[in-house]
């Protein structure tokens, strides 16, 4: 099954998952996710997760978990993200 993703590291877009991830992504609520690879980023000294990750009012994005184990551990919408920092700034 295929699934389009907003991908903001690697620009990929489109992902191959099984059946079983894609019925987990599309009923799952926010925050669901499936992994799909490890891989490197520029300037990074090792490989992490990356998942696809549903948010309820953008769709689907690729991520890796950000923080530490523990501790503000999670995954962030690029829209959102994009949507709370507008909100900062304008008041
Ligand atoms: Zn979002």
């Amino acid at each position: 099954m295929k699934v389009c993703v907003h991908d903001s590291h690697f620009g990929i877009q489109k992902f191959e998952v099984s059946l079983v991830e894609w019925i987990k992504l599309h009923f799952g609520v926010d925050g669901t996710n499936v992994y799909v690879f490890h891989a490197r980023k520029q300037g990074w000294h090792g490989e992490l997760s990356f998942y696809i990750v549903k948010c309820g009012e953008h769709g689907y994005f690729l991520d890796y978990l950000h923080g530490f184990p523990g501790y503000n551990e999670g995954f962030n919408c690029p829209f959102c993200l994009e949507e709370t920092m507008e909100r900062l700034i304008n008041h």
